[in-house]
């Protein structure tokens, strides 16, 4: 059984602040060490219930936080980012037997620690036809396009809560209770980690291929804080205009969506200006 881990950082064990994830900070220095641990713990419970083989593929901002050096020797790596389906890469290859969301989180607009969808801030909503959608939700529909159920998924209470509207299956861990979007009541890593590895190897028993899934065509909106970041995202061909504050684009797969969706948040990160936002 092949195991594909999506590895994000604000849904892991002690995060609750933006320098808790933020590349080059001493905070965050401290924070990949027990984000490191959390990918451990569901390595070590995904074998314990039978995985035979586990590729990790980083999902946080630069793909450059998890620990090579302290990973668990049965896993591999996917580490940097400019990768074809980004946080799900590996989904693809049409051999992933289950798929493992570990450190999620809720998306933009919702309740949760450090709730965002792709961009931290700018971005304050995203629906898939019509329902609220997280970075787990888009992730999922691609999932099911290649056959790889969701089985898994960890963060804070709310994107347990979160999960299960998107993998209603799925065993979930909390590693976290959500207090407000920087503040959490955390376990201790001694805790959360056996929590992750129950979690997980309870989940192996949902792993195996399905049937694709073919969603589409998928409608996606996205709400934005400024008038002209709608505009720049209305620069990717297929995408229209909606509002003052939003667009919409419609995909005919999965695939297409969250590149579409890709191209979007990254447009619109590039129109985002330092004090004006
Ligand atoms: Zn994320």
């Amino acid at each position: 059984m092949r195991v594909l881990i999506s590895a994000d950082m604000e849904g892991a064990t002690g995060v609750t602040w933006p320098a808790d994830v933020e590349p080059g900070t001493e905070q965050w220095q401290r924070c990949r060490s027990m984000f490191t641990s959390d990918v451990n713990a569901a390595i070590a419970g995904l074998h314990a219930g039978g995985a035979t083989s586990v590729l990790v593929n980083e999902a946080h901002a630069t793909m450059r936080n998890l620990l090579l050096e302290r990973l668990d020797e049965r896993a591999e790596m996917l580490t940097g980012r400019h990768k074809d389906l980004s946080m799900v890469e590996g989904v693809q290859r049409g051999d992933v037997d289950a798929v493992a969301f570990v450190g999620y989180h809720c998306g933009a607009g919702e309740e949760g620690v450090l709730a965002h969808t792709y961009l931290p801030n700018s971005i304050t909503g995203v629906w898939l036809d019509g329902e609220p959608a997280s970075e787990g939700r888009l992730n999922s529909f691609v999932c099911a396009e290649y056959g790889a159920p969701v089985v898994l998924v960890t963060g804070d209470d709310k994107a347990c809560e979160d999960a299960a509207r998107y993998a209603p299956q799925a065993r979930t861990a909390a590693v976290k209770d959500h207090v407000s979007r920087y503040a959490a009541v955390c376990r201790p890593p001694g805790r959360t980690h056996a929590a992750i590895a129950e979690a997980a190897q309870d989940a192996m028993a949902l792993a195996g291929r399905t049937e694709p899934v073919r969603h589409g065509p998928l409608t996606v909106e996205v709400e934005v804080d400024a008038e002209h970041l709608a505009g720049a995202a209305a620069v990717v061909p297929g995408v229209e205009r909606v509002g003052a504050l939003r667009v919409r684009s419609t995909s005919p797969t999965a695939y297409d969506m969250i590149r579409c969706f890709k191209a979007v948040a990254t447009l619109i990160s590039n129109a985002v200006e330092n004090r004006y936002g």
